[in-house]
């Protein structure tokens, strides 16, 4: 991206950001790069992986997929495949966010029982807690808790202290409980004590409280009681975790446990990272005043910043709830957005702690990042700000940032194949926007592959 002379230059890019694949990954990146540029294959991505898994059974279509997808934009399912990426990574000073994927939305099913719930959540909980189950679903949430937890622990033993880790809210609970508890959240004014809120919906009658079963408040409380374990180990490995923005139906609940959780567990380091979807009208003042909390209460506040990957979908929903569109009307309001949440952020980082992950795969958006560490001094090896992209993805621009010696990352998919086919497939279709944009990343392995030759 930049050269030793300061300067922008797409050529010094090509050896710095492909050194690391070898032949046939140059081939294979620029093979998928090619597929998914053409839109008739992106549309019909979820009807083609499951022909094709039907037609030639489990064993060849996971080599097809390793040969395609998969292998370019998942590390692999094994700590080994994790641990070789990382170490190669190492080598070129990017840092690696482990992410074992697992995600769901409101299509998810609901069925109630009717066991009776009691909940406490103002201290942080002991690891001997157990959980009483609620839906037959909750299993599922408990063994995404402890694949969070075993994320932890590997994270702490290939990326050492301090790594990071990412988890989604939406893994840990129902979406449709998750959605009534953010419609909850959404008509409360304040905050202050998350927790003691809950409790209040956990033990009071009000008209909300009808709309919820018994068991769904004790799904809520089971959501808590995940969450706090989750956090406990990451805290006992010494590592960091990045909480992402999902869906605004369930945002507004995700973004008030994140500030409880900062508030709880970022008070001497920074351990619970947000996250801040700059194409929501919203976010701006959001932001603002999560800010003006963690200068009030005294705690750090770390996030990423990142454009959104839910715009389909969060307008359809729109339109199909009656509500107004969250979205920005369109890219460019989007982008001053994210310009803004970053200058915002940057002056408050003049009298305050803050650190911020500039998650972009966006050129225009990480040149105006680097100009403003020039603009305000800030040493690219300073922790203030890094970047961060997807693994698989603009390599050009994560490995030649590393090279000028600024902090980088790459966000790391791993876990079996059929945990991640949704992931490839909405990395496909959400990301269309990127993928229209891909021809630089395919005539760039495509360049660096005939450089080998
Ligand atoms: C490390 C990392 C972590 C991430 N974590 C999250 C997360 O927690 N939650 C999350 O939602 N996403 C997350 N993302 C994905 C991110 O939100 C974007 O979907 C993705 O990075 C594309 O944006 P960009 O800035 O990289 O690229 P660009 O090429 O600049 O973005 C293109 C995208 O912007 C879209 N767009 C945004 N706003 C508008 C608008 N108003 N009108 C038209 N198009 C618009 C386009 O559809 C297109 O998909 C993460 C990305 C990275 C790299």
């Amino acid at each position: 991206m930049r050269n030793s002379q300061g300067k922008y230059t797409a050529a010094s890019g090509i050896s710095v950001a492909y050194g690391y694949k070898s032949k046939s990954e140059l081939l294979r990146g620029w093979l998928v790069y090619k597929l998914i540029s053409y839109d008739v294959i992106v549309n019909s991505l979820p009807k083609l992986i499951r022909w094709s898994s039907n037609i030639f059974g489990q064993n060849l279509f996971e080599k097809l997929m390793r040969t395609t997808l998969y292998g370019q934009f998942v590390a692999g399912t094994k700590t080994d495949e994790v641990k070789q990426i990382v170490d190669k990574f190492k080598q070129y000073n990017v840092k690696v966010i482990l992410d074992y994927s697992m995600e769901s939305d409101i299509s998810t099913s609901i069925t109630a029982s009717n066991n009776v719930h009691k909940s406490s959540f103002n201290t942080e909980l002991d690891e001997s807690n157990t959980f009483k189950i609620y839906h037959p679903d909750e299993r599922i949430f408990n063994t995404n808790m402890f694949n969070y937890i075993k994320n932890s622990n590997t994270s702490r033993e290939l990326c050492g202290q301090s790594s990071f880790i990412a988890m989604k809210i939406t893994a840990l609970v129902r979406p449709l409980v998750l959605q009534k508890l953010n419609q909850f959240l959404e008509s409360r004014i304040t905050d202050h004590n998350l927790f003691d809120t809950i409790d209040s919906l956990l033990t009071t009658k009000n008209d909300f409280t009808h709309s919820l079963t018994p068991n769904e408040l004790g799904e809520i409380s089971n959501l808590l009681l995940r969450i706090n374990r989750i956090i406990q180990t990451v805290k006992k490995n010494e590592g960091r975790i990045f909480i992402d923005a999902e869906q605004s139906y369930f945002q507004t609940a995700i973004n008030k446990i994140v500030i409880h959780l900062q508030r709880l567990y970022n008070r001497n380091n920074l351990l619970v990272y947000n996250t801040y979807q700059c194409y929501k009208k919203n976010t701006l003042n959001i932001l603002r005043d999560d800010l003006k909390k963690s200068k009030e209460d005294g705690f750090y506040i770390g996030y990423k910043l990142v454009r959104g990957a839910y715009m389909d979908q969060e307008r359809r929903h729109a339109v199909e709830t009656g509500v107004e569109d969250p979205i920005h009307s369109n890219f460019n309001a989007t982008t001053e957005c994210y310009k803004q949440a970053l200058v915002e952020t940057l002056n408050f980082t003049e009298s305050n702690f803050v650190r911020v992950l500039v998650a972009s795969h966006n050129e225009d958006t990480v040149r105006f990042a680097l100009e403003q560490m020039e603009k305000r001094g800030i040493k690219p090896a300073d922790e203030l700000m890094s970047f961060a992209t997807l693994f698989g993805m603009c390599d050009y621009i994560t490995f030649t940032l590393a090279k000028s010696g600024f902090q980088v990352y790459k966000l790391t998919p791993y876990g079996p194949l059929s945990s991640l086919l949704p992931y490839l497939t909405r990395r496909a279709q959400e990301n269309r926007g990127i993928f229209a944009k891909a021809y630089k990343d395919r005539l760039l392995h495509y360049q660096a592959l005939k450089d080998r030759l």
